[in-house]
């Protein structure tokens, strides 16, 4: 069993130590008031805000929040700055950086429940829980976390509604039992199936804007042994594939897809890999194949300059790994490289210029073949610069007030280079909008979390129950204490 510290130590190897003191993303400004600020992925959300704050505890969120409150100041909320479109930020607000809310404040054994700041990281948590329970024979583990990066906080998870590579798992809100939430008139409220339900729907995938989720309390799972399968195949029939394993027991898994835009396999072939329980006597053997940092780095500087032999590595090293055996919860941490971009403008550089911009399309199952044809001719035709990207899938949301997860969907991550000039920029979000438009033809939607270059039209479409949303904020919220530029964005297009 991996101790805290190797946990720890692995996730900081990744390049991620910045997360231990988060106060380093930010870089003082020569101007007297205000600090900029901005997302870790794309580095597009460059913002001013007026001031950061790290609470420690529920007292001083709350002391925070009245104070921003009487000053009639505005406030937003960070957590690990992975959101894409301005959520966390907002301009010339007061910004409360949550990472200071950390730990493990209640654990039950006997429900499998734990009750933790909404600050704390996967991580930590899923580190902390394998030492609150050493020597423990059958311990709890987290259910599931987000793909692809590691550092992001919990109330970030509910604030967007996660999702992860678990074959039949709602988004996180299927593993929430309640939360904490220090209201618009600075109040403690708990908030659950129980009690302040319209809170409970609303925040949950409400991006921060009913107000700051101070503690969480989740839902774990028994934690057990899961061997990958992998297969490199054909994406046609991929869909019953998914299914098919989900009827044979498989848990998690996804198919990442080749990006290789000069070639017959775009699109149409793939790593498929899903993970079954076994015996929990199988050993997990400590030296297992395993991409380093290095390897990792090697990997993102062929998505960008050789994608044929980027897939042709990525799937021999997958292949490598069938019938490996990992835990539940561990083998959902990743290895994410902040500012991998500044690495690999040393080894390549101007081709590294910009950074990846991600969309996530989904769209019913049974659509999922004819879309990617499509979109495959579309990114021939448009010359489109594509990274990396995986398909998943997720199980319908009948809780949340913004629910994007409607319909058991086929979820496909695209991760686009871009440059940051206003030229490519535009390119880019007109590739969304194309992606957005061809997912809206089958009834499908796409993800907020990513970006705001969505129309009004598409946002109707996708979220119809938007406006609804944003009157529901101003009678929770009538001063709006709670902003953000995503916010704003958005109260503009629906403003008249
Ligand atoms: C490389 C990468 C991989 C990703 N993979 C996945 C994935 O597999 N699945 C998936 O679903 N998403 C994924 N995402 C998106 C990510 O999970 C969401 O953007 C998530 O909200 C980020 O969490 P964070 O802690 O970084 O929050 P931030 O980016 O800091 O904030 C995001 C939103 O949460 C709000 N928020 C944060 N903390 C609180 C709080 N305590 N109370 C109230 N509001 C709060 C903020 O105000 C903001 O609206 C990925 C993003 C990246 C960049």
């Amino acid at each position: 069993m991996l101790t805290r510290r190797e946990l720890l130590k692995r996730a900081t190897r990744a390049g991620i130590a910045a997360a231990l003191m988060p106060a380093a993303c930010t870089v003082p400004t020569p101007e007297p008031a205000g600090v900029w600020v901005n997302d870790v992925h794309s580095q597009l959300n460059r913002t001013r805000v007026l001031g950061i704050d790290r609470p420690a505890n529920v007292e001083a969120l709350q002391a925070v929040v009245s104070k921003a409150r009487n000053e009639e100041r505005s406030i937003s909320v960070m957590g690990g700055r992975h959101a894409m479109g301005g959520q966390q930020f907002g301009s010339d607000t007061f910004l409360i950086d949550m990472n200071g809310m950390q730990g493990i404040h209640e654990f039950d054994a006997q429900k499998g429940e734990v009750e933790i700041g909404a600050g704390m990281q996967w991580p930590e948590l899923i580190a902390d829980l394998l030492e609150l329970q050493r020597g423990r024979e059958r311990p709890w583990g987290i259910v599931q976390k987000q793909t692809g990066a590691d550092r992001l906080s919990i109330g970030g998870a509910l604030a967007a509604n996660v999702h992860s590579r678990g074959l039949s798992y709602q988004p996180i809100v299927q593993d929430v039992e309640a939360f904490t939430l220090i209201d618009a008139r600075g109040e403690i409220l708990r908030c659950s199936r129980q009690e302040n339900t319209e809170l409970f729907q609303l925040t949950i995938g409400g991006y921060g804007l009913f107000g700051v989720i101070a503690t969480v309390r989740l839902r774990l799972a028994p934690r057990q042994k899961i061997e990958r399968v992998v297969e490199v195949t054909d994406v046609s029939g991929i869909a019953s594939r998914f299914e098919e394993r989900i009827e044979q027991g498989f848990l998690f898994g996804d198919f990442q897809y080749s990006t290789d835009v000069q070639s017959e396999s775009l699109l149409r072939q793939g790593v498929f890999s899903c993970y079954r329980p076994v015996d929990p006597d199988t050993p997990v053997p400590e030296s297992q194949h395993a991409l380093s940092r290095d390897n990792w780095l090697s990997l993102l500087e062929l998505g960008h300059v050789n994608r044929a032999e980027a897939f042709n590595q990525y799937s021999t090293y997958y292949l490598g790994t069938n019938g490996q055996v990992y835990w539940s919860d561990t083998h959902q941490l990743s290895t994410y490289i902040d500012d991998y971009h500044f690495e690999l403008g040393r080894r390549i550089g101007a081709l590294s210029e910009g950074t990846e911009m991600i969309t996530e399309i989904d769209v019913p199952r049974n659509a999922l073949a004819p879309f990617l044809e499509e979109v495959r001719a579309d990114f021939i035709e448009n010359d489109v610069n594509l990274i990396y990207g995986t398909i998943r899938m997720i199980e319908r949301d009948d809780e949340t007030f913004l629910a994007w997860a409607r319909e058991p969907w086929a979820c496909i991550i695209f991760n686009l280079h871009t440059a940051h000039d206003a030229e490519s920029l535009d390119r880019t979000a007109e590739h969304f909008r194309r992606l957005i438009e061809r997912g809206r033809a089958y009834g499908g939607t796409y993800y907020l979390t990513y970006h705001r270059w969505a129309t009004r039209d598409q946002l109707l479409a996708c979220y119809p129950r938007f406006p609804e949303f944003l009157q529901l904020k101003l009678q929770h919220d009538p001063q709006e204490l709670f902003q953000s530029d995503w916010y704003r964005h958005y109260r503009a297009l629906f403003s008249g």
